[in-house]
């Protein structure tokens, strides 16, 4: 059993960042940067309206008001994609629209309420002043032409791809999506949706992993239930090795008569890393390579896998596809957590922000096969090994459920 920082520095020695490819904007959704997005034009592009209404010279609305409107005359349309050529002069106006090209000479709008509205009229009466540069927006404001718009590493959300739209980019370079196999060994398994005879129960770790690995942006080439028994798994394996980048299993790590999967691996060559980490859940966690192919063995018990994916196997397929490092949250305890004396200790949990802080406690049940615990977590808690429980308004390090979000208040 070795220290799971140990264990963690033996991963990271074994982990590449994967090739980078070419994707659609309309695909990027989800996947990881390979470059730097850089802006190829200022934005705004060019001077524009931010309203419907008249530009104007503002020395012309000088005085004006309802009582008092001042008559310009209408010279011109601007529209949004349809820029005027006419060049105002004094006590002349252009009737500009929303997104529409600021004419030559106009250095303001008039929103066409403060106005007599639009019509083909030949003049046009302001109600208010204007001072110049109101509703404008102007050309530069937000992004300079060759500003570093999104870093290379960060992850493809709605406000990335509406970025990279605003800026024209139809194509993305991205770092490809890693192969994965996931599969569950166990004669007892089931799948969800048949009955159950005495002493089975439903196969549910590889739901959770085929679904952390879509939320992850993994794409799953091979899933499977396998029986215990060593001919099945072998077919599997081999194949698996031969076809992706990580193999994930959950299940016959443990000491169990019929927990075969290391010694497959084993035989088929695979580089032992470690077996066994000081942690719990998940002591049993087998780590190997063989073939460039990173393999995973996380136990059996639903808690222990699904904690041995958010903490082994989400950080290295992140880093195998190039996201950033994202740096370590720590949160106040709000209630004591159970800490080992030599083993990191992991727990669903829940946190908050009270007082402007981060304030966590753990889940109530705390059995490795109680994985309803998950059910209301919003993130893992782990704790170093340390003598005693660690207490209330000691620091703790929390591990947010990405696709959770953070609660405000307090969790009763
Ligand atoms: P093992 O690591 O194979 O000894 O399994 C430990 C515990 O986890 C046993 O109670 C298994 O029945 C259970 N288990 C193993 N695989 C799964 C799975 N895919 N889904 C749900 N429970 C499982
Ligand atoms: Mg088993």
């Amino acid at each position: 059993m070795i220290p799971f920082k140990e264990a963690k520095a033996i991963v990271q020695k074994q982990l590449s960042q994967l090739d980078s490819e070419l994707v659609q904007l309309k695909k990027a959704s989800g996947r990881i940067l390979a470059e730097n997005v850089v802006a190829s034009f200022p934005s705004p592009r060019f001077d524009n309206s931010a309203m419907d209404g008249f530009a104007v010279r503002a020395n012309d609305t000088i005085g004006a008001t309802k009582e008092n409107p001042i008559s310009l005359k209408m010279v011109s349309v601007s529209a949004a994609g349809m820029p005027s050529d006419v060049e105002i002069s004094p006590g002349e106006c252009i009737q500009c629209m929303t997104g529409a090209a600021i004419p030559k000479g106009a250095d303001t709008i008039i929103m066409v309420e403060d106005s007599s509205g639009f019509s083909d009229d030949d003049t046009v009466q302001i109600m208010v002043e204007s001072h110049r540069g109101k509703h404008i927006r102007r050309m530069g404001e937000e992004m300079n032409e060759d500003d570093i718009l999104i870093k290379k590493g960060t992850r493809m959300t709605p406000s990335e791809i509406g970025t990279c739209a605003t800026f024209g980019l139809g194509e993305l370079t991205v770092f490809k999506r890693p192969k994965i196999a996931i599969f569950g060994t166990g004669n007892e398994l089931v799948e969800p949706g048949f009955e159950l005879k005495d002493g089975q129960i439903y196969n549910s770790n590889l739901f959770v992993f085929a679904d952390l690995a879509a939320k992850v942006g993994a794409e799953v080439i091979m899933r499977n239930v396998i029986k215990d028994d060593k001919e099945s798994l072998r077919a599997f394996l081999s194949e698996a090795l031969e076809t992706c980048d990580v193999i994930i299993s959950s299940g016959g790590v443990s000491m169990g008569r019929f927990d075969y999967v290391r010694d497959v691996f084993m035989e088929l060559g695979v580089t032992e890393h470690f077996w066994k980490v000081a942690q719990k859940p998940g002591k049993p966690l087998f780590f190997g390579t063989g073939n460039d192919t990173l393999i995973f063995g996380l136990p059996g018990n639903p808690v222990s896998s699904y904690i041995g994916f958010m903490e082994w196997v989400w950080p290295a397929l992140e880093s195998m596809m190039g996201k950033s490092e994202s740096k370590p949250i720590t949160g106040i305890l709000a209630e004591p957590f159970p800490r080992e004396k030599v083993k990191t200790r992991f727990l669903f949990g829940n946190a908050w922000i009270e007082n402007n802080q981060l304030v966590c406690k753990p889940a109530s049940k705390i059995g490795s096969h109680m994985l309803t615990s998950s059910l209301e977590a919003n993130c893992i808690l782990a704790s170093e090994p340390g003598e005693s429980v660690l207490q209330v308004g000691e620091k703790i390090r929390v591990n947010l459920l990405p696709w959770k979000g953070l609660k405000s208040g307090k969790v009763l």
